[in-house]
């Protein structure tokens, strides 16, 4: 079953308007260059700047996604950003459960899961966003936890079409340090496993599951050419768009 790639930028908190506006112009110009990509790129830009961002991207085939979105549309949520609200601004995808928030933000699976709920309604693409802390992987529960957030993270009625899940390692998320491809293709075997479990054996085939923690240009085909990698959602290096445009290059899938 042939998984279009999905080559992903989580800006996180970086960026003011015009340092945003250039970058996603400098990506818009490089993505143009390629044609007809063989792989779907998407940008999530901080909310302040996804209505500016989304105008750049004005027919351009990259995509525009928030960082997260609350799990109801409107109401007494100050500080929250609601799905309704992003899809309004034209955004077609949400990470979700990102390490950070989960960490920062005390998001449990049952929180992830509630959001990721309400993104499906409002039509909305979801990133599910798991992976294991190095104590976990130290003792040896990479698997049990990662299966363990995809059956609590993961709405019952999720599909191929509406969810993606990424497998990011959290000590390996900004540290330059990464799993070995062995390791990543045993997670990601596990994972789609444990989607077909939840989800069926249709849609866990279908479903993409990226892998995120560290992917820069020079490591790029080694992760994304394993059988199970669909992907990669990209942290530091979506900040430069030769980077971005770069790991999707030299992973020769555009
Ligand atoms: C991330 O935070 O999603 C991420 C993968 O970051 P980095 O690429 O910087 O490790």
């Amino acid at each position: 079953m042939a998984r279009k790639k999905l080559i992903a930028g989580n800006w996180k908190m970086n960026g003011l308007l015009s340092e945003g506006v250039d970058l996603a112009k400098e990506i818009v110009a490089e993505v143009k260059k390629l044609g007809k990509p063989g792989c779907e790129f998407l940008i999530c830009p901080p909310a302040t700047l996804l209505t500016s961002v989304k105008k750049t991207l004005r027919g351009a085939k990259v995509a525009l996604g928030a960082q997260d979105s609350h799990w109801e549309n409107k109401g007494a949520h100050t500080g929250d950003i609601s799905p309704a609200m992003i899809k309004e601004i034209g955004c077609t995808y949400v990470i979700l459960g990102h390490s950070e928030r989960r960490a920062d933000h005390g998001e449990t699976n049952e929180i992830v899961a509630k959001k990721a709920k309400a993104a499906h309604e409002n039509g909305l693409k979801t990133i599910i966003c798991i992976g294991e802390s190095e104590a976990e992987r130290d003792s040896g529960k990479t698997l049990d936890v990662c299966t363990s957030q995809i059956a609590g993270s993961v709405p019952e009625d999720s599909t191929a079409a509406d969810t993606v899940i990424a497998y990011e390692p959290i000590w390996a998320i900004g540290t330059g340090k990464t799993p070995t491809p062995a390791d990543v293709e045993e997670v990601h075997a596990a994972v789609r496993k444990a989607l077909a479990k939840k989800l069926g054996k249709a849609q866990a085939s279908k479903m993409r599951i990226l892998y995120g923690g560290s992917v820069k240009p020079g490591n790029a085909k080694e992760f994304l050419s394993l059988e199970d990698v669909d992907g990669a959602l990209i942290g530091g290096a979506s900040l430069k768009a030769a980077d971005f445009l770069g790991i999707a290059k030299n992973a020769g899938c555009c």
